[in-house]
């Protein structure tokens, strides 16, 4: 699945990049939602700046384009620091990790995405980084070669994990800060289309980014990416402006769901109503039916369809709903047990 992610995060042209860029908040203020996140960043960055300390390590967790990248960019612009960025799987050896230490000035943030893909010594490399501003390296080779401790300046790290569960405790500790991204409700996305719109000077009508918002997965990034779309279908097939009629003429061009669920979304509903009768079926059974990882259909896939109402978790497993059936275009049938015949 990380790969998959991937894939969608890569989909994006150098010309989405650079708009992508244009759209990303730059301040609490330009955030929209996740509010309690936001009231309780405000108050430790602005304690820290008091004090004059660096702020203390922050993890965030959720799935992707909920805007942890974009928190980080924030936290470093409110704490007028640098932010250096890179990602787990980028840094191979506890070499990469010393170079980009040693050159962080004091009370720089550090933004490691994907931070559940580092190498275990990488990893633990970091421990006595984190914890005392502190590392090991090693000079000289052969013979000569002796370990030299260095000091470094104070930093903060921020963690990014779209897979919260494959961090290791020791690594999860050393966080002062963690917070859990949630996706986004309809209102909220709204508001965030309508200020993209803003800001790329397309004009828009209120219902048709309701629309947009309705159909984004409660993604802001997804929702992002179809602004950019349909305002392609605008210009070309429509007068320029964004009204409802040519939203619903761009999604159904473009195949989007009329939930916003993506095609993993609809394999899961499908496997579980096709193959095991509804359910309650386990997670694993599910992770092979659809040829996808347990633990990434737990903490990207499912909340979505949870908090949607598609999906419904028991103690025997997991079952579709009714609106599940209704999506899928299938009858819904319960005898008198709760079981599915
Ligand atoms: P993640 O790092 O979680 O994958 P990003 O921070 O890269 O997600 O967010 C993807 C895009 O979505 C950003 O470029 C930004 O334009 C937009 N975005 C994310 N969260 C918000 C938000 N709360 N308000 C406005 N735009 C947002």
């Amino acid at each position: 699945m990380e790969d998959n992610l991937e894939f969608r995060k890569d989909t994006f042209s150098i010309a989405d990049r650079e708009l992508d860029k244009q759209l990303r908040p730059l301040s609490f203020n330009d955030f929209k939602g996740q509010k309690q996140i936001i009231d309780n960043l405000v108050v430790f960055v602005a304690a820290a700046k008091q004090r004059g300390e660096s702020l203390d390590h922050v993890l965030l967790h959720g799935p992707p384009g909920l805007g942890k990248t974009t928190l980080a960019t924030i936290i470093s612009n409110e704490l007028k620091v640098n932010l250096r960025v890179t990602s787990g799987p980028v840094l191979d050896k506890p070499g990469d990790l010393a170079g980009l230490l040693t050159n962080l000035q004091e009370g720089d943030v550090l933004f490691i995405d994907e931070i559940h893909r580092l190498s275990p010594v990488v990893e633990e490399y970091l421990y006595s980084a984190m914890e005392d501003f502190q590392i090991d390296i090693i000079i000289d080779k052969g013979p000569s070669a002796r370990s030299v401790q260095l000091t470094l300046n104070n930093f903060t790290l921020i963690g990014a994990t779209t897979r919260s569960g494959l961090l290791t405790s020791p690594l999860r500790a050393r966080f002062g800060i963690k917070f859990h991204l949630e996706y986004y409700d309809h209102e909220v996305l709204t508001g965030i289309v309508k200020r993209s719109a803003g800001i790329l000077n397309i004009k828009i009508s209120d219902e048709a980014a309701v629309e947009i918002a309705k159909r984004s997965r409660g993604t802001p990034r997804i929702a992002n990416g179809l602004l950019r779309r349909i305002r392609d279908f605008a210009q070309i097939k429509g007068s320029g402006r964004i009204d409802i009629d040519i939203t619903k003429y761009s999604l159904n061009a473009l195949n989007i769901d009329q939930h916003g669920l993506d095609e993993m979304d609809n394999r899961i509903l499908s496997a579980i109503v096709d193959k095991f009768n509804g359910g309650p079926v386990g997670l694993n059974t599910i992770a092979t039916a659809v040829g996808e990882e347990s633990g990434t259909i737990e903490e990207v896939y499912e909340p979505f369809l949870i908090k949607e109402g598609f999906l419904k978790r028991t103690p025997r497993g997991r079952e579709a709903t009714e609106h599940a059936y209704k999506h899928l275009g299938k009858t819904f049938r319960k005898d008198l047990n709760g079981s599915l015949f």
